[in-house]
């Protein structure tokens, strides 16, 4: 049976060439870079060639990326180590309701350390309004967090214009842009950014490695202490290979992205449409433009998510319900909730994300057995039976 990916979302396959990058820094070339000796050096010297490349695919200086363990770590440490520098001045923080859990939890855990938190509402498409941040600012606001493009809708956000206001206001914006980092153009000065957070692992790069873009000059406390790595920021010994790995996986997006991002939207439109036009009862979550050209996220009415999933994997394709993180559990997705879906829709919602191996024959395989799939599931569904459908 063939297998196909559309899941691109949660994860994406490390490229091969990124693998065969990184074999070296497993083997010969495997010395500590804190070391003097050469064994160190060589593999410092790898270390500081990848720093380069990360930073100015952004516009960036070296010394203003910081290699993390992944998205979760870099967003922990711009929200946790953000608001611990500028605690003297203040203790409100904004964010948005539709961030990814890295976000939200931290946030929760601040708010459990004495600081407040806005959660700033979005539209029924996903998009947070600037003029409603511009509102929240008070006195007392110290950082502010929203997301580039929403990891289970797609949904863009106006981030140059939330940048403006912040800088207006001389306060630090912090960027998760997990989902955009080597998929759509990122300049962190036209964006305005003081922070922004990126895993190699959605980019077709390793596991367990990612970046904080840390602007020169911006306070941030640090909460990895011990040695002296990246500059103070984050003691323990570097992920040489993962980093060489991030720093492929960026060379080879910079090439592939002008033509991706056409191709992908292409596709993604096209199965929306196809979705949308062959099967009763659906609906496209998010923007229909604002969107991550590789997301389509779509509410079939009548049906549970999970098991249009598991009867989807039985054919070979493999999607999400939500958020990889979120969709082991039943709850309704908070980014649904937050564009005013009723739960019952919000269960049947499924996120269709696309990748560098979808072809357009994918999309017309799957646009072929969905409707089947959903026709047999509605069958046996009580509710659509209720509805009288
Ligand atoms: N932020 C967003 C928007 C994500 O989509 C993800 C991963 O799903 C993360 C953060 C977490 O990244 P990581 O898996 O590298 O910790």
């Amino acid at each position: 049976m063939k297998r196909l990916y559309l899941d691109h979302a949660a994860t994406t396959p490390t490229d091969p060439e990124v693998v065969a990058a990184m074999l070296p820094y497993f083997g010969e070339i495997f010395g500590n870079p804190s070391s003097l000796h050469t064994f160190g050096q060589e593999a410092r010297r790898a270390m500081e060639e990848a720093r380069e490349r990360v930073a100015a695919f952004i516009g960036a200086l070296p010394e203003e990326i910081v290699f993390t363990s992944g998205g979760t770590e870099s967003d922990n440490y711009a929200l946790i180590g953000g608001a611990l520098a500028l605690r003297d001045k203040g203790d409100h923080i904004i964010t948005t309701v539709i961030e990814h859990h890295a976000i939200l939890e931290t946030c929760h855990y601040l708010e459990r350390e004495g600081f407040r938190v806005t959660y700033l509402p979005v539209d029924e498409q996903g998009i947070v309004n600037p003029e409603t941040l511009r509102q929240a600012i008070t006195e007392k606001t110290i950082l502010i967090s929203v997301m580039h493009a929403n990891n289970e809708i797609g949904a863009i956000q106006p981030l140059a214009e939330i940048g403006r206001i912040a800088s207006e206001r001389e306060i630090p914006l912090h960027t998760d842009a997990v989902q955009t980092f080597g998929h759509l153009p990122i300049n962190v000065d036209d964006l305005g950014v003081t922070f922004l957070s990126a895993s190699a692992h959605k980019l077709y790069g390793p596991k367990g490695v990612g970046i904080l873009y840390i602007k020169k000059g911006a306070k941030i406390t640090s909460f990895l202490h011990g040695g002296e790595q990246e500059r103070g920021h984050r003691a323990s010994t570097q992920n040489v290979p993962g980093i060489v790995g991030f720093a492929k996986a960026v060379e080879l997006a910079e090439k592939s992205m002008p033509e991706e991002v056409a191709r992908l939207t292409s596709l993604r439109d096209r199965f929306i449409k196809g979705v949308l036009e062959g099967i009763e009862h659906t609906s496209l979550n998010g923007h229909p433009v604002r969107r991550l050209p590789n997301n389509a996220n779509i509410c079939v009415g009548y049906i549970e998510g999970e098991a249009l999933i598991l009867r989807l994997d039985m054919n070979g394709v493999a999607c999400s319900s939500g958020s990889a993180c979120s969709s082991a559990s039943m709850d309704p997705s908070h980014v649904l909730k937050s564009i005013g879906l009723a739960p019952e829709l919000a269960h049947g919602a499924l996120r269709f994300s696309l990748g560098r191996s979808t072809s357009l024959e994918d999309i017309d395989d799957v646009l072929e057995m969905l409707p089947d799939i959903v026709e047999k599931l509605r069958s046996i569904s009580p509710l659509y039976k209720k509805a009288g459908s």
